[in-house]
């Protein structure tokens, strides 16, 4: 077995398994594998605060999202709204159990359950308090994040915009223009959500 001081801690590259010792970075800078050209590690002390304001703010845009219509449609005088749980509910009210089931766990529980969880861990950890649970929820965030899928559906929701407009007055919702400002926020809080300056900063909490 390989020891290293504990300020040198070892890393071991994703991608090929090569291991190496940390070693402290210029502001800004990265560590790659001399072997494959992975990244290994980036220098993002502010990664905590800039990841927390992203995600607090998708939270609220979630909400949005789920509280107003995503497309008005209006139809012989008929006007319908469709919202997103709306949609879910009424594909299983057709007897389509299993697309609902698809569209509530894509669209609904994992972007909640991916949120809250790095809500959760972010606010903590910018408190300077240790996360209880921490390494268990950062293992059950790498299992939900490929469940989210809220780009799939708005594409399909844009998709069906199109093909709707022939046969009836359709009106794109506040729920619509809030999910593709939800996409791209969860997408800048994925990009600045850094796991090896999370663990760092988790390691440096007092423990308790
Ligand atoms: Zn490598």
């Amino acid at each position: 077995m390989v020891e290293s001081p504990p300020d040198h801690p070892l890393i071991a590259c994703h991608d090929c398994d090569l291991v190496y010792q940390e070693t402290a970075l210029p502001p800004g800078g990265e560590a790659r594998c001399t072997r494959c050209g992975a990244l290994l590690y980036r220098d993002t002390p502010a990664c905590v605060q800039h990841s927390l304001a992203y995600c607090s703010a998708a939270l609220l845009v979630f909400l949005l999202v789920n509280t107003f219509p995503i497309l008005e449609l209006e139809t012989q005088g008929i006007h319908r709204n469709a919202t997103l749980f709306g949609t879910a509910l009424t594909l299983y009210q057709e007897n389509m159990a299993p697309v609902a089931a698809l569209v509530a766990l894509t669209t609904l529980l994992a972007p909640a359950l991916e949120l809250s969880i790095l809500c959760y861990l972010l606010l903590l950890l910018n408190l300077k308090r240790r996360p209880p649970g921490f390494a268990e929820l950062m293992r059950l965030l790498q299992l939900v994040r490929p469940w989210g899928m809220v780009e799939v559906f708005l594409i399909g929701v844009l998709v069906s915009l199109v093909k709707l407009a022939h046969m009836a007055h359709v009106l794109p919702g506040l729920g619509l223009w809030s999910f593709g400002a939800l996409i791209l926020l969860m997408a800048a809080s994925a990009g600045a959500f850094e796991p090896h300056e999370i663990w760092r900063q988790y390691e440096q909490c007092p423990n308790r």
